[in-house]
């Protein structure tokens, strides 16, 4: 859940891409799924580019000449091979792109064929040269909805495949004005995903591929996560259609997947506003009032005594937190034999270093 912020700072003007990960040069090349086409039965996007072949993308409707299913990357990369292949595993030629090329660009703008599918399917070594983006593309109408199973790409440099195959699925129907900046949204949040659940993993726990995003003009309250759906209020976001973070926390509860009612609502949100604050958008967490901040206080207040514990005593606290979570065993308790001292002293400690 969000309530409204108190400490809201002056965003309005900052366009959505400032949220997205800071790459560097050393870190493998992220990629983004351009598509004309819509999914299909929660085959998502990026599962034609997740390393594992016997995951697919699935298209809703029969792609026409028209359509295409590109990947983009970051910024460009000498590629040496290319590889695709449509259809559905072991289904023969069901899903398989008939008819159709594959085709690369520099710029992302411009495309060049590189092949034509044969069976559904192309491999080609190319001349060391810069790429931005690869797609396919049919030549003609198609009988049946696409399939792609993967792409395969030798490089000079690593891409990252999604490690973490996410799709954020907008419902703006009682709210279409709202669709633009929804889904720019959505795009931010899938982006981020792979980032937010590194941060929250734990052994044997799978991420859910698939999330709603439904912004409606009947809902009061600012925004609210369940049962793998996110809940937005479209007069708060058209209002505040900088606060993208608010979106970050209720995907940051989607990972969460806390099961056990038991755990601390005031942990549960901010171990979310932590995630929010000190990994999505540090430094605009806002002061904190060291007259009032209890460690309890849950949202951003929590967020800020996590975070000052964690620097102080253990970097891996929240990771630890969450497991326990996730795990169903948080109490407490937890915090002494994690750092020694119990959560009442860790508070009166945080809030001196406050008032300094
Ligand atoms: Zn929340």
């Amino acid at each position: 859940m969000q309530r409204p912020h108190r400490f809201r700072l002056a965003l309005t003007c900052l366009p959505i891409l400032l949220f997205l990960p800071v790459a560097t040069r050393g870190e493998p090349v992220a990629v983004i799924v351009d598509t004309s086409l819509e999914t299909g039965s929660r085959q998502i996007r990026q599962f034609a580019f997740d390393g594992d072949a016997e995951t697919y993308f699935a298209s809703k409707e029969s792609p026409s000449i028209s359509d295409h299913f590109t990947l983009v990357f970051d910024r460009p990369v000498s590629v040496k091979s290319l590889s695709v292949v449509t259809g559905k595993p072991d289904q023969g030629i069901v899903g398989t792109l008939e008819t159709g090329v594959l085709e690369v660009s520099a710029d992302g703008k411009t495309f060049t064929l590189l092949a034509k599918l044969t069976k559904g399917e192309a491999c080609e070594d190319l001349p060391a040269q810069p790429i931005r983006a690869v797609r396919i593309k049919p030549t003609s109408g198609q009988a049946d909805p696409l399939a792609v199973r993967e792409f395969t790409i030798a490089s000079d440099h690593p891409i990252a495949h999604f490690k973490y195959p996410i799709e954020v699925a907008v419902d703006c129907s009682d709210s279409p004005e709202m669709k633009e900046w929804a889904e720019k949204v959505a795009r931010t949040c899938e982006l981020w995903y792979p980032r937010l659940n590194q941060a929250l993993q734990s052994d044997g726990h799978k991420p859910s591929s698939y999330i709603t995003m439904r912004i409606s003009r009947s809902y009061n309250g600012v925004a609210e996560a369940s049962g793998g759906n996110i809940l937005g209020s479209s007069k708060f976001f058209k209002s505040h259609p900088d606060d993208v973070g608010a979106m970050i926390h209720e995907t940051v509860h989607i990972i969460q997947h806390y099961q056990d009612r038991s755990n601390p609502g005031w942990l549960v949100e901010g171990v979310a506003d932590y995630i929010r604050f000190f990994l999505f958008e540090p430094g605009k967490i806002g002061p904190i009032n060291a007259e009032r901040a209890h460690y309890d206080g849950s949202y951003r207040t929590t967020a800020a005594f996590l975070a000052y514990v964690a620097d102080k005593y253990d970097p891996s606290l929240i990771s630890k937190l969450n497991t326990m979570m996730r795990e169903g065993t948080y109490k407490d308790q937890a915090f002494k034999e994690l750092t020694g001292k119990t959560v009442h002293e860790l508070d009166e400690e945080w809030r001196k270093a406050l008032e300094r």
